[in-house]
């Protein structure tokens, strides 16, 4: 944005102006009320609203997590004020200060068949009354690839799991589900789902050992394969996970609740050599670690994806010429209250890739899922968290659905109301 080979300006009021002309075309005042028509969201004022009403909490928190660093700071004896790129340094003297483990420390109570067996499998088993039994007679592409056939409640077979959890050199990064066969009743098909992770085999003979970022992903992806897996619809177009992209991630992010939940940890978490427990402080200290830093992580996403907006929400002449860009952004986030100097947005208007591409006028979909997730961990904790009744009824009301109804009336018959957003604020250490 400076004026020198690489600068982006004149690119994004270009590629800024060819949609809302396209939006115009089509009938939409801009571009983002095209997108997201097609969104859970539905309109920009639901958008609009849902990110000003996290950003006032955000802000709070960051400017008490930017005094916490200017102490730390003035404690070391040294005189400046706080700035953006001191931030990182700070908070990671800060976090090694406050929760004291070394992650390497936890890897012996994550042994992979403990996590996938006595975790990952326990929880859906309890929730939902399914099983899982393995299929060795069933040829696979890879030597380490594992499937699983799914065992409904009456015996049924409900579909098929493959679990591909080991890195290898022609895998892409990343972890991701994927579905091969989509159930549909029209079709006669049932679902064939898979986890793909990248996990680093251990040699010959040494168990694999997590790490909790690890854990947490084999419980995200699962998520996702059980959608896939109850999917109960007629077209294979609303098959399980074929939903909008602002709901996509909340049944997966849902599942994530069961990796920390207490009953399932205690069952999970054994050392694999001794069988012994992790020790309560131990995890205490994971846990609690998770709220660290968040008014940070808020505050750069939330400005991030309010620039994404205000540059969509633009009709065609509103447009800001090449030289008028960076000025607008500061405008918009000021507009918003959410321009702080120590923290700027995670991406700024010219390198901000996922609105160039796919996710224009969306990169708010990360915080939309991740209030409805909350607001569901909060429905389980009040309503006796991991039991049949509770897993029936998220299967029978929202899972089994995929996207063959409205994702936010698939929801409200699921919560008995809409979403509310103090559980994200409590989850995240923001209220
Ligand atoms: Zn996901």
């Amino acid at each position: 944005s400076r004026g020198g080979d690489f600068d982006n300006r004149d690119v994004l009021s270009k590629i800024l102006t060819l949609r809302a002309e396209r939006a115009e075309l089509l009938g939409f005042a801009n571009h983002a009320e095209f997108i997201l028509a097609n969104q859970t969201a539905q309109t920009v004022d639901v958008v609009n609203r849902r990110l000003a009403e996290l950003a006032a909490p955000a802000v709070v928190n960051v400017r008490r997590e930017a005094n916490d660093l200017q102490a730390m700071i003035e404690s070391e004896g040294a005189d400046f004020q706080l700035a953006a790129w001191d931030w990182d340094f700070y908070a990671e003297k800060l976090r090694s200060e406050r929760f004291d483990f070394d992650a390497n420390q936890l890897r012996p109570y994550f042994e992979l068949e403990n996590v996938l067996q006595r975790g990952v499998f326990y929880a859906a088993e309890r929730l939902f009354g399914i099983h899982f039994e393995e299929r060795d007679d069933l040829p696979v592409y890879q030597e380490d690839v594992r499937v699983f056939e799914v065992i409904d409640v009456g015996g049924t077979t409900l579909g098929m799991f493959i679990a591909d959890f080991y890195a290898r050199p022609s895998k892409r990064g990343g972890a991701w589900m994927n579905s091969y066969v989509s159930q549909s009743e029209l079709m006669g098909t049932q679902p064939v789902v898979a986890n793909h992770l990248n996990i680093t085999a251990p040699p010959a003979g040494e168990p694999t050992l997590l790490t909790f970022d690890e854990v947490t992903t084999m419980f995200h992806e699962f998520g996702h394969a059980l959608h896939g897996l109850f999917s109960a619809v007629k077209f294979p177009y609303f098959s399980g996970t074929s939903v909008p992209r602002d709901f996509v991630e909340y049944p997966s992010q849902v599942n994530e609740i069961w990796a920390i939940w207490p009953e399932v940890l205690e069952n999970y978490a054994v050392h694999y050599e001794s069988g012994e427990a992790m020790p309560r402080t131990l995890l205490e200290k994971v846990v609690s670690s998770q709220t660290f830093n968040q008014g940070f992580a808020t505050t750069e996403y939330l400005a991030a994806s309010i620039v994404d907006q205000a540059l969509h929400q633009l009709t065609v002449d509103e447009v800001p010429a090449a030289d008028l860009i960076m000025a607008f952004e500061e405008q918009a986030l000021g507009a918003a209250g959410i321009q702080v100097d120590e923290v700027p947005p995670r991406y700024r208007a010219t390198y901000f890739s996922h609105i160039a591409g796919g996710y224009s006028a969306s990169y708010y979909s990360y915080i939309w899922s991740e209030v409805l997730d909350a607001d569901t961990a909060e429905w389980f904790y009040d309503n006796g968290g991991l039991q049949r009744e509770n897993g029936d009824r998220f299967r029978r009301s929202l899972l089994s659905q995929g996207g063959s109804k409205d994702a936010m009336s698939l929801y409200r018959s699921f919560r008995g109301r809409d979403a509310q957003i103090l559980p994200l604020l409590e989850r995240r250490g923001l209220n």
